[in-house]
């Protein structure tokens, strides 16, 4: 438990910033799946949108911490009436965390709202690990608030619970994100438990037939039980969205105010 504390107490922008620096070097050296399309202009949009998030989060980080520790003073949630180990509480409780962010993506892509903010990540039509940074910020903060305060309330979680979710969350994302090549039989193996990168490439389809599939962050179990896998070879992926599909579109100004105006969806 210690040396989970330990893990814990690193701040989570340092082991962003390690990472991505690594799948950046080597998406640079290795041969990649998709092409890049001005990587060092692509890579400076995405940026903006993480330091957007920093700047939010500042707030927010703080409305969460203190509404998830009054759930806990107040031995809110399921969690709390039910006697377990404490370790399996923690395993359970980053699988529940996993659970709710899939049913938030899902709404996401279902509600006309939610998805002026989610359609900014998957507008990016030549995908690096730097994706991970391009979300916008209020969808963001809405997840990052709004689902870990849910999640806590339901199941009764604790901070370290969540602090877990987001340390094995976060190089899952950049992985997934990541410009590589990977075997087909990883998503014949791993992949029936894991998201594997490939599989949530398909996720990114403009084919909306496929971007409507694979909604897990990190079990991609959920999607299995929930009919929501869907799977085709990397090869045949086009990224991004249709309605996305002009240099303009892909500037940080632009996907900044995209939420705020009327895109209709292209479909293929
Ligand atoms: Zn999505
Ligand atoms: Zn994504």
């Amino acid at each position: 438990m210690e040396t989970l504390e330990y893990l814990l107490s690193i701040d989570i922008n340092y082991i962003v910033i390690g990472l991505i620096a690594i799948f950046f070097t080597l998406e640079q050296i290795l041969s990649t799946q998709f092409p890049f399309k001005e990587r060092g202009k692509h890579f400076w949009n995405s940026f903006l949108f993480q330091v957007l998030f920093l700047i939010g989060n500042l707030f927010w980080a703080g409305v969460t911490v203190f509404s998830i520790d009054w759930l806990n003073q107040h031995e809110i949630g399921l969690f709390y009436l039910i006697e377990l180990p404490y370790w399996l509480k923690l395993v359970l409780g980053v699988a529940m965390l996993d659970f709710v962010t899939y049913w938030f993506h899902r709404l996401s892509h279902k509600s006309a709202l939610l998805w002026r903010f989610h359609r900014v990540h998957h507008s990016d039509t030549s995908m690096d690990s730097s994706t991970y940074f391009r979300s916008h910020p209020i969808e963001v903060l809405l997840w990052f608030g709004g689902s870990n305060i849910l999640s806590a309330g339901i199941f009764g979680l604790d901070l370290l619970t969540i602090g877990l979710y987001f340390l094995i969350l976060t190089p899952f994302l950049v992985l997934e994100h990541s410009n590589l090549r990977f075997p087909a039989w990883l998503d014949k193996t791993v992949g029936l438990i894991f998201t594997t990168p490939n599989l949530h490439k398909i996720h990114h389809d403009q084919d909306q037939h496929y971007t409507d599939s694979n909604f897990a962050d990190m079990f991609i179990i959920w999607d299995r039980i929930f009919g929501t896998f869907k799977y085709k070879p990397t090869e045949q992926v086009k990224l991004g969205l249709a309605e996305f599909d002009e240099p303009r579109k892909q500037t940080f100004w632009y996907l900044v105010r995209a939420p705020f105006l009327t895109i209709d969806r292209k479909v293929k």
